[in-house]
């Protein structure tokens, strides 16, 4: 067997997959959650197995991640006899900076690159590292490879990565636009390519990405051109509680109105705003259409404001491009939320968008749902991150 495990470290969470590669198939997966806190608790979802739960204290990464490799051989729960079955080891690292335009294995230098970035991705970086770390220590000799949630929008031209501030604090301090969710988007590309059966530069694709946190990509003969978030995850999209774009002169302003430091307005930005911060409700799209169905203004304009954006940059990117081919939707919201994919294509008639109201009513299927006579195909394309991971990491490894 040849075995990849897929590890997502946050900061008091570990997220896992183990893939048989010959087939491409979940064998086990499951979370960590609480690390370093009261009440961690592990887990384990091993296939065609029940599910098992340890609740024990597990004061670190390390300590999770050991019992995520016993959970893995128990022989009660487990799904492997022992862990020479697993050939290489998978890891999503949120920021790799300039320098990482490729999934990357990793070597000591490789890990003083990405201990380089902490700066750019302070929130997981270091958590990402300590995966790493982890894993080398826990089982020597298997190859880790880290797969920067960033290197599929290094193929952006200068022209749409920098920000028009002095060029010495791009040479400087690398502030650029960088783009997220890269893994994804390049998982949707390559799927909606074999789906049509098209090459690269057969198809202008703008991928969205649309769950907790949402980004849309410009991909043009299968390169990302232009992406909407920048150097952090913060710009572009409104999301479930980021607010997206907004002008630099608020933060200041909102600095002096609150009193918050620098800090606590970014945090401000990241965790209470969004659609969570328009609606005061949730900034889960279940809870918003539900309020918005039963009369609450702020959910519904929470709701158009999600849609209004994305039907923008839709549009900018249509410009971007020359032209769109296909349009293609991923993620909790773009998979499962057939009221926003209407929303957000109505209005862009103009760009040869008809939408199949009929095939749109689904969740979570990859499929088209454009009408036979659209110019634009328009696609649901399930995500898979975990599985881009593990193919990358068996390309370099095996
Ligand atoms: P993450 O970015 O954390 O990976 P997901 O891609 O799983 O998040 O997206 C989670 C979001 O998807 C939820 O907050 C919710 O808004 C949305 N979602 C999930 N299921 C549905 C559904 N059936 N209808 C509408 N929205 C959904």
């Amino acid at each position: 067997m040849v075995n990849i495990l897929v590890i997502n470290a946050g900061s008091s969470s570990v997220k896992y997959q183990l893939i048989n590669m010959e087939d491409e198939s979940v064998i086990a997966k499951g979370l960590v959650e609480r690390i370093g806190l009261d009440g961690s608790c592990l887990t384990h979802r091993p296939t065609g197995k029940d599910r098992f739960v340890l609740e024990k204290p597990m004061k670190n990464h390390g300590e999770g991640i050991q019992e995520v490799l016993k959970a893995l051989v128990d022989k009660d729960h487990g799904v492997i006899p022992d862990l020479s079955s697993i050939k290489a080891i998978g890891h999503r690292v949120l920021h790799g900076g300039y320098r990482f335009t490729q999934p990357t294995i990793v070597d000591d230098e490789v890990l003083d690159g990405i201990r380089e970035c902490i700066e750019l991705g302070p929130l997981h970086n270091p958590a990402n590292i300590k995966g790493i770390e982890t894993c080398m220590e826990l089982m020597p000799g298997v190859p880790n490879v880290a797969v920067f949630d960033t290197a599929f929008h290094q193929t952006m031209p200068d022209y749409a990565y920098l920000y028009a501030i002095p060029y010495e604090d791009y040479e400087k301090y690398k502030v650029r636009k960088y783009g997220f969710h890269g893994t994804s988007h390049r998982y949707i590309t390559q799927t909606v390519l074999e789906y049509l059966g098209k090459a690269p530069e057969e198809v202008k694709l703008v991928s969205c990405h649309l769950g907790n946190g949402s980004s849309l990509a410009a991909v043009k003969d299968g390169k990302c051109i232009d992406t909407t978030m920048g150097l952090s995850p913060l710009e572009g999209l409104v999301m479930g509680t980021r607010s997206g774009d907004i002008d630099a002169s608020a933060i200041p302003f909102l600095m002096k109105k609150h009193g918050m430091t620098a800090d606590e307005v970014l945090t401000y930005l990241n965790k209470k705003s969004g659609v969570l911060g328009i609606s005061g409700i949730s900034s889960d799209f279940r809870d918003l259409e539900s309020a918005a169905a039963e009369g609450n203004e702020m959910a519904r304009t929470a709701l158009n404001m999600f849609n209004y954006r994305i039907r923008k940059y839709i549009g900018a990117y249509a410009a971007a491009m020359d032209g769109i081919d296909v349009i293609a939707f991923a993620g909790g919201i773009g998979e499962n939320d057939q009221d926003v994919r209407r929303e957000v294509l109505e209005g862009l008639g103009f760009l040869g968008v008809k939408l199949d109201l009929e095939k749109n009513k689904t969740r979570g299927e990859l499929k088209i749902i454009s009408a036979p006579d659209s110019k634009v195909t328009v696609m649901i394309v399930p995500t898979n991150e975990e599985l881009m991971i593990a193919r990358e990491t068996q390309a370099l490894c095996m």
